[in-house]
């Protein structure tokens, strides 16, 4: 885990830049947009100006939303600046000063923050995809008229059942295996909503480890797109019904990066707002990336691993780095380990693994043309091995990815690392 992050006045951090320009080196989308404001220092210098609300004008939230929260900059900057929590505590003043607008309420507030209705409304969504044209498998097309979500986009159908009715509230190892722990699952909403067979998968292996998999159904979304938005009060408040959801389990278990990564900064996000840091520090110790217990609680042996099913013939891959998981959980090394023992896989690097797919939750949606220019440089890379098929431990790099290669023409399979473990039912 890297170390972990206070978070201080927005201000305060911006007044430290040395206009170094170390991080415009590194910013995926400084790289593809010559403009001085879409890098870390280009920001800090418009938070350095700002006089009063008038200065939050269109031009200065646009260049604020175009971060990508990926933290490639944050290991650059010798003042140590968080340009995340810096660009999040902008967002959140801009909400204060200048509300956050129907739209983001209507999705955030109405629907985001109270899980049935938002079920509701994606089980009706579901029924009304079927108008949207059809791409490869459960991947959709966005037609142009809906530009605002980024015209021709591949999205992920919705799942026509989610995986909160797919699964028992408590699942058990099977008869003949010994129960050794017993942990939560947290779903999100990619592996609820989009991806249920990913859960479904996580929750058969971990029971065939001797692993009790608990999913409390009062969980929500991890709350970083409304974080993101800079939504606060309404994050808070979905965060502590997750912390709720959870207080009788002593892990945490999420197989998507980007949920994982909210859930261990909870503490960073909320503790100002809270009454002190304790209950917050004592959820965050728990959660673990699917890949982290397995390795780290767990302590798989190669032997577990290598009982794997295989698809019947050797598989050439390659493997992505989410942002969420490398740079701000510090996890590299233990989905490399898990896939390195799997005797019918060979693991061939790509050149920068860790580079940002441009996915970055809505950003991809919004400025999509810009998002498109940061994933051809991976779809480059994922070429270069010539692998047949690209491994990650995020649904939103997934999704990305399997959008850009699409693009290009490319056909590799793109998966998530329990689908090395966990072979398709039927
Ligand atoms: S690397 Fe840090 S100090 Fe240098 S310009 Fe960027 S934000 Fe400022
Ligand atoms: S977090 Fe990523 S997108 Fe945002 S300024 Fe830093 S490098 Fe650029």
């Amino acid at each position: 885990m890297p170390k972990k992050r206070k978070a201080v006045d927005f201000r305060e951090l911006a007044q430290k830049c040395l206009r170094c320009g170390l991080c415009t080196t590194v910013c995926p989308v400084h790289q593809v947009e010559a403009d001085e404001y879409t890098a870390a220092r280009g920001r800090n210098l418009l938070v350095n100006q700002l006089k009063g609300k008038k200065d939050f004008d269109r031009n200065f939230r646009r260049r604020f939303e175009k971060c990508l929260l990926c933290g490639s900059c944050l290991p650059q900057c010798p003042q140590g600046i968080s340009i995340d929590l810096l660009t999040l505590g902008v967002r959140e003043e801009m909400v204060r000063k200048k509300g956050l607008g129907l739209p983001k309420s209507l999705v955030f507030r109405f629907a985001m923050r109270d899980r049935e209705r938002f079920g509701k409304i994606l089980s009706t969504a579901c029924k009304l995809q079927r108008y949207l044209p059809a791409g490869e498998g459960k991947i959709r097309h966005l037609p142009a008229f809906l530009s605002g979500l980024g015209a021709g986009r591949r999205i992920p159908e919705i799942a026509p059942v989610f995986l909160r009715n797919e699964i028992q509230e408590v699942s058990r190892p099977p008869e003949g295996i010994a129960p050794r722990r017993r942990v939560g699952l947290f779903m999100g909403c990619a592996l609820d909503y989009l991806f249920p067979e990913i859960g479904k998968k996580m929750v058969r292996f971990l029971n065939r480890q001797g692993v009790e998999v608990v999913t409390p159904m009062e969980q929500g979304c991890c709350a970083l797109p409304v974080i993101g938005a800079g939504d606060m009060d309404t994050a808070k408040e979905m965060a502590l019904r997750n912390m709720a959801a959870f207080q009788n389990l002593d892990r945490v278990i999420t197989g998507c990066a980007t949920c994982g990564s909210a859930l261990k900064d909870y503490d960073t996000f909320f503790h100002r707002a809270s009454n002190g840091r304790g209950k917050l520090a004592d959820f965050v110790e728990k959660v673990r990336d699917f890949s982290e217990f397995l390795v780290r609680d767990l302590d798989l042996s190669p032997q577990a691993l290598a009982s794997t099913e295989g698809w019947g013939k050797s598989l050439r891959l390659t493997y992505h780095d989410p942002c969420h998981l490398r740079r701000y959980q510090g996890i590299t090394e233990e989905p490399r380990r898990i896939i390195s023992s799997i005797p019918w896989v060979k693991l061939v690097e790509m050149d920068a693994p860790d580079l940002c797919c441009g996915m970055g939750g809505s950003f991809g949606l919004s400025y999509y043309e810009t998002s498109k220019k940061i994933a051809d440089k991976k779809a480059a890379a994922i070429q270069e091995t010539g692998a047949e098929a690209v491994v990650t431990t995020c649904p939103g790099c997934r999704m990305q990815i399997l959008d850009t290669l699409r693009r290009h023409g490319m056909q590799q399979r793109v998966l998530h690392i329990v689908d090395l473990l966990e072979p398709d039912e039927n």
